[in-house]
């Protein structure tokens, strides 16, 4: 990748309550708060708590089968919380041409409208 990928992250910092934001969903594995910029009513990211290489998708190794799997999960866990009954759309960005901002693999839960398709 032609992008700088393997630095410090934002997220290293939520992680540690270096500063401040909203979780909404925390346990050994996993990490979820509500997104600084949200683009809906509800915006929230899941990251793993250990990056261990995840810096993107594209990225993904077979060690990383496990956590990738297990933060959909926690993802439908929080859309449940949030009491998204009427359904809701998770994205995970990769790279330039997906718009990643964040090194730190994250999986978008958006929800609480009516999405459009196909995304922008
Ligand atoms: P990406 O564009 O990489 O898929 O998503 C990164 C997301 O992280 C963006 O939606 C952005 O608003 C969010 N974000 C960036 N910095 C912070 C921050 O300091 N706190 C929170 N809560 N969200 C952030």
């Amino acid at each position: 990748s032609a992008v700088p990928t393997d630095g410090p992250t934002i997220f290293d910092k939520i992680i540690k309550k270096e500063i401040p934001s909203t979780v909404v969903y925390e346990d050994d594995k996993a990490l979820a708060f509500r997104d600084i910029n949200p683009q809906a009513p509800t915006h929230i990211l899941v990251i793993p708590k250990i990056r261990d290489g995840l810096t993107r998708l594209s990225e993904a190794e077979e060690r990383h089968i496990e956590i990738l799997g297990y933060l959909i999960y926690v993802a439908k866990l929080v859309a449940k919380q949030e009491g998204l009954e009427d359904g809701y759309r998770i994205v995970i960005n990769d790279g330039p041409n997906g718009c990643q901002s964040v090194y730190h693999l994250h999986i978008h839960i958006i929800g609480g409208r009516q999405m459009n398709w196909p995304p922008g």
